[in-house]
């Protein structure tokens, strides 16, 4: 249309009267009347998407103009004709297109520009793409008027306009971003932030055009290759060279995009540098100790783990040293924490600067350090170094002004010979280094098989001791003390007895001193005080036998323990049958310890009614005038006396001796482990009070000792002389 020669004349007028037109099969009508051919014309005019209207050339009338045209000015197609452009455009396009076609006009050739219109129903504004065609009459070589063609561009433009928002958004993105981006396409680099740049060492204009994979590690180039060829999104961990030849650690993300409908791909190199950093420090952290900066026990078992495959090919032995400071526990609560942490400092350093290189040094924690030895021939290497140890650990250390010397506890176990797994060799370490410390601390030990097996048997009675008074597996036994002269039943002294779940009746010497070692003896002694006065009154309520003491054997641990003379006098008041029918059992040794403190307690007791008997008399060389300041009541010739009488001569001359220093100190005096009708008659003959043993009667449970009571003899004189 734009081409065709528009003549204004042949309109006849506007109206679009259209005739009928007869339409052909292949829809182009061959031969039409100028009326049909003009309606036809008009048809199309209205479906282009285009506005237009032609003006005359001196008055601007509108002479023609299809319907969009009309409409966009707020008209028909009937209505607008005639009209001057300046009653049709709105002020504010008027000047401008005027202008232009003014210059079409006169230029005689097609004019150009583009203007915003306001929509006719005050939606936004559309660009429109104006031009102006003079209609050139040839002969007059002049134009008679101009077509206006009016294309709108709303879309272009608004499309446009948001391309260039996404590109710059992308620029400033690319520029702001910490992560290194490259666009590149076949490979070559079209283009890379600062980031990049500054990753690679590398000016922007040197990169451009260069292959991307310059800057990849050489041996890395094919796996990123294969990356970028591929048409998935996917990432590598790979390696950057920068300019200076380091190497930089990336996470190469690859995407493929189009730019212009090309294909382009864009690169995102992400820095690993620092996430590498943060994930050693977290494996550091993780295998090591803060304060000395050693492996912890994670870093040791890794380290064992490693050396004890080395040592098993090799065919060599590698020693575990388990190293405990010897009671760092109170240097630190003494001198404070921060002076213990520098001691441990310390300790760590001198026990590291001992060893060779190969060699490996841990701290589990607390005072307790470790160290492995690799390449063991024999003891003798492992005892050399343990030695050096010592001596260094054991180096004073100037603590506050004063000189500090902790020694350390070193037990000692071998691969393959003590265990085959870490674990293993690591418990047996610890047992060996609990045996050092048993035999005096500041010593070193090896492991041994034997004396781990006792000392856990130990561990697992100790375990079942403390629970064996809630299980109620202790009883006494009651052996009987009698008047040497005519038999007569005086009291018993209370023994204890475990019933072992596994392994059966026990006797004292099994368990006591194992409970006196861990502190049981104190509720254990408790307990025997207890079933002594409950059985007591038993007897005493039955009217058995009357007046019957009961003499219960104190501990060292149990005589010494806070309110123990308090417990007592509870006890006689609990059970309510009077105070003269308990009796204590001391040891000499217990009665030699700290004087003032004994008599003290002792005369306490003795203010409560209670008895005290010095057990086991003739072992302890107390001297006598000891002896005559603490109110005592009763001695017991120890059993080693007795047993030999009456032909051992010194054991003779010991009893006769200590029943005459009782007699001159007026102590009742009893003989214990009698067994002999010959050592009864010695006894009886030196003047012994009183008896008891085997030969009397042997210790006998509460129902076997009530039985023996009910089936003796009245008379007990002949008893006494005919037995
Ligand atoms: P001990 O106080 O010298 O007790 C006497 C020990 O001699 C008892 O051994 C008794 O069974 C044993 N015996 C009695 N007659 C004869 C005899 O004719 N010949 C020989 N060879 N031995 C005889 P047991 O009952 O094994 O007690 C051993 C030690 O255990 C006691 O020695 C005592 O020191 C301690 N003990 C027993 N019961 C208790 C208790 O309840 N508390 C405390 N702390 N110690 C106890
Ligand atoms: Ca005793
Ligand atoms: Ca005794």
């Amino acid at each position: 249309m734009m081409t065709a020669p528009f003549d204004p004349s042949s309109t006849s007028s506007t109206s679009s009267a259209s005739a009928p037109s007869r339409s052909e099969p292949n829809g182009c009508p061959p031969l039409l009347s100028e009326l049909q051919q003009f309606t036809r014309l008009r048809q199309l005019a209205n479906s282009v998407p285009l506005l237009m209207g032609y003006h005359a050339a001196d008055t601007t009338y509108c002479l023609y103009a299809n319907r969009s045209y009309a409409q966009a000015w707020g008209y028909d197609e009937t209505s607008i004709i005639g009209l001057s452009l300046a009653q049709i455009v709105p002020p504010s396009l008027l000047p401008r297109l005027i202008e232009q076609f003014e210059l079409a006009l006169h230029s005689g050739t097609a004019s150009r520009y583009e203007d915003l219109l306001d929509a006719s129903d005050g939606g936004p504004q559309r660009s429109m793409e104006v031009t102006l065609v003079p209609d050139r009459n040839e002969q007059r070589q002049q134009s008679c008027g101009v077509l206006v063609l009016l294309h709108e561009l709303t879309r272009y433009r608004d499309t446009e306009r948001v391309m260039a928002e996404s590109e710059g958004r992308l620029a400033r993105f690319m520029q702001a971003s910490v992560e290194g981006i490259v666009f590149h396409r076949d490979g070559l680099l079209l283009d890379a932030n600062p980031a990049c740049c500054e990753l690679l060492g590398q000016s922007l204009h040197a990169m451009l055009g260069r292959p991307l994979l310059d800057a990849i590690a050489p041996e890395q180039r094919h796996r990123v290759a294969q990356l970028l060829t591929g048409n998935q999104d996917l990432s590598v961990e790979t390696l950057l060279v920068h300019r200076d030849g380091s190497r930089i650690p990336v996470e190469f993300i690859d995407r493929a995009t189009l730019q212009n409908g090309a294909p382009l791909r864009m690169s995102v190199l992400r820095d690993l540098r620092d996430r590498h950093a943060a994930q050693a420090r977290l494996q550091y952290l993780a295998h090591h100790d803060a304060l000395t900066g050693l492996p912890n026990r994670q870093g040791f078992m890794s380290q064992l783990e490693h050396l004890m495959v080395t040592a098993r090919s090799a065919q060599t032995q590698l020693a575990v040293l388990f190293i405990d400071l010897d009671h760092f526990k109170r240097l630190n609560d003494s001198v404070g924490h921060a002076a213990g942490d520098a001691q441990l400092k310390i300790v760590a350093q001198r026990i590291s600067a001992c060893l060779r290189t190969s060699d490996r040094v841990a701290r589990f924690g607390g005072d307790e350090f470790m160290v492995l030895l690799p390449g063991i021939r024999d003891a003798r290497d492992v005892i050399h170094v343990a030695g050096k140890l010592q001596a260094a650990v054991a180096a004073p250390v100037d603590i506050e002004g004063r000189p500090i010397s902790v020694t350390p506890s070193i037990g000692i176990a071998l691969f393959p010979r003590d265990g085959e797994s870490p674990e293993t060799l690591i418990k047996h370490a610890d047992t060996a280094m609990h045996m050092a410390k048993a035999h005096g601390r500041a010593g070193y030990a090896f492991f041994d098989h034997e004396v781990a097996a006792s000392a856990y048997a130990n561990l697992v009675l100790e375990g079942q001791l403390s629970q064996a008074i809630t299980h109620g597996e202790f009883a006494l036994l009651f052996q009987p003390q009698i008047r040497t002269i005519d038999g007569v039943l005086l009291g018993v002294e209370a023994l204890i007895r475990w019933h072992h779940p596994e392994r059966g009746l026990l006797t004292p010497d099994e368990f006591i001193p194992l409970a006196e070692q861990h502190r049981l003896m104190v509720p254990i002694g408790a307990w025997v005080l207890h079933e002594a006065a409950r059985c007591a009154r038993r007897w005493q309520v039955l009217g058995l036998a009357q007046p019957l003491s009961v003499a219960v054997n104190l501990s060292t641990m149990q005589f010494q323990a806070a309110g123990f003379v308090e417990s007592v006098q509870q006890l006689l008041q609990d059970t309510g049958i009077g105070t003269d029918w308990l009796e204590l059992e001391l040891t000499e040794r217990m009665l030699m310890d700290d004087v003032p403190q004994v008599r003290q307690r002792l005369e306490q007791l003795r203010a409560l009614g209670v008895r005290i008997s010095v057990d086991d008399f003739g072992t302890g060389y107390s001297s006598l005038g000891h002896l005559k300041e603490l109110p005592i009541d009763k001695m017991k010739i120890d059993r080693s006396f007795v047993k030999d009488l009456p032909y051992d001569r010194e054991s003779a001359a010991i009893t006769s001796a200590i029943i005459e220093l009782a007699r001159g100190l007026d102590l009742t005096v009893v003989a214990e482990g009698v067994e002999t009708e010959a050592q009864r008659q010695f006894l009886a003959r030196h003047g012994c009070d009183q008896l008891q043993g085997m030969g009397i009667s042997p210790p006998l449970s509460l129902a076997q000792f009530e039985h023996w009571l009910s089936s003796r003899p009245a008379d007990l004189t002949l008893l006494s002389v005919n037995t």
